[in-house]
């Protein structure tokens, strides 16, 4: 049988497994496998040629048992209602592991912003929250970016909310550029906290992360920044990395500055002067330490599992990793850092920045990175105390930490 790559069904798999190992209550088990709450709708947009274009919008509220929901908004043709509700499901497991008082989210448009105009993306971004301003707010939802949103387009939406609601509410939404409630070190918030994770898995399998061989999938955000901060923080070596278009490759290392400033001038990562030229298939099964999926989902399948030659994989991209691989890579004893743990860095950097909103208080980058590095030490040792007391893959563990946190929360309310 063919591996089933709909998202939704892998989370609703990965529930199930946690939920058998940790006994879960039949009821509660079912009331976790659904999203509580969805928002279907259309957005009408005014495009630049005079047409009147209809775009797919989704907003799905996973989970608020623990605390207001909370997650990104991505812009992307592939978009489907499934995809949003797996990563909401992630979001709920995310902010459970990591131990905020939030909830879990997702939101998403169908659409290719790279064929649309500045002006045609800010009334599609306005579109998107006039059909969810009644939604969401600082104490009921708060979207953040995600794959192709940034903080300009989160202002546009900050401003739709605030002029329809006719007060300032900067923790309505969080990855806002910094004159408009942004916290200090929210940018590379989700790398930073991959790479506290990344510190403490080294120490679990003995790596020397100096000198080690680092490959990168996905040079957006998330990716570039891990790029930067692995080799500033460690002195490790990336020696390839990618994007939608390819991958480049250098044994002796690619310097971040000199990628960063190729992609700034061509949009692309590849025919970067003294690289090779990788697909990304190939950039996978290098042999590296770590690998570090930044990209998107279902990269590391039964397919190449089996060639992956990593020690340690951190899943900073959201469901980078199969069922099917996950049962690969256990057998071969790769450790794996878990998405909704590793890329956990994000979410509480935005939780940070509510905070900071809603105390009209800021704190330094220092500050930020001191309190992100607690929070993400503290729940990747939670992790991986679970999966050495029960003996169970890190990703169970992670499930079996978040699970029974947010099930303990819908008891407390009685809903089940
Ligand atoms: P981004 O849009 O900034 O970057 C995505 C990168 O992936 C780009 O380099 C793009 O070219 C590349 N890419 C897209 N399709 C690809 C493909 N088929 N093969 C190879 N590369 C491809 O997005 P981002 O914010 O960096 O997010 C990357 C991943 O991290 C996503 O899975 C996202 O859900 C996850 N994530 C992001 C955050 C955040 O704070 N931005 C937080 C948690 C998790």
């Amino acid at each position: 049988m063919s591996e089933n790559l709909n998202p939704f069904a892998i989370a609703q798999a990965q529930l199930d497994e946690a939920a058998k190992v940790l006994g879960l209550d039949r009821d509660m088990h079912a009331f976790l496998r659904q999203p509580q709450r969805e928002f279907h709708f259309t957005i009408p947009v005014k495009m630049d040629d005079g047409s009147t274009k209809t775009f797919q919008g989704f907003r799905v509220q996973y989970s608020d048992a623990r605390g207001p929901a909370k997650g990104g908004i991505r812009f992307h043709p592939d978009e489907t209602i499934d995809t949003v509700r797996a990563l909401a499901a992630w979001m709920t497991w995310k902010t459970a592991v990591a131990d905020i008082p939030l909830g879990g989210g997702k939101g998403g448009v169908v659409c290719n912003p790279r064929e649309m105009s500045p002006g045609e993306l800010e009334r599609l971004s306005r579109g998107y929250m006039r059909n969810i301003a009644r939604y969401v707010g600082l104490f009921q939802d708060s979207p953040a970016p995600d794959v192709n949103t940034n903080p300009q387009i989160m202002a546009w939406m900050l401003d739709e909310y605030e002029t329809i609601m006719g007060h300032r509410e900067p923790g309505v939404i969080t990855g806002k550029p910094l004159p408009l409630g942004g916290s200090a070190g929210r940018g590379p918030a989700t790398a930073m906290g991959g790479m506290y994770t990344i510190r403490e898995a080294a120490k679990v399998v003995g790596m020397d992360l100096k000198g080690a061989k680092v490959a990168i999938q996905g040079f957006g955000n998330v990716g570039s920044y891990a790029a930067k901060l692995i080799q500033e923080m460690f002195g490790a070596k990336v020696i390839a990395v990618s994007d939608e278009f390819g991958g480049i490759f250098n044994g002796d290392g690619l310097d971040y500055h000199t990628v960063a400033q190729h992609l700034a001038n061509t949009g692309k990562v590849i025919n970067l002067p003294g690289s090779e030229p990788i697909s990304n298939k190939d950039l996978l099964e290098l042999d590296v330490d770590i690998l570090i999926p930044a990209a998107i989902e279902n990269q590391l399948t039964a397919q190449n599992a089996n060639n992956i030659k990593a020690k340690i994989i951190a899943e900073l991209a959201n469901g980078p990793t199969t069922p099917e691989a996950d049962d690969i890579f256990e057998s071969k004893g790769i450790y794996v850092i878990p998405d909704f743990l590793c890329n956990a860095g994000g979410v509480t950097v935005s939780y940070f920045e509510m905070v900071q909103n809603a105390y009209q208080f800021y704190w330094s980058e220092a500050m930020v990175n001191e309190r992100l590095d607690n929070k993400m030490t503290t729940a990747f040792q939670a992790v991986n105390t679970m999966a050495q007391e029960k003996k169970v893959y890190t990703r169970v563990a992670a499930y079996l930490v978040a699970v029974s946190r947010v099930a303990e929360a819908v008891r407390l309310r009685g809903w089940v």
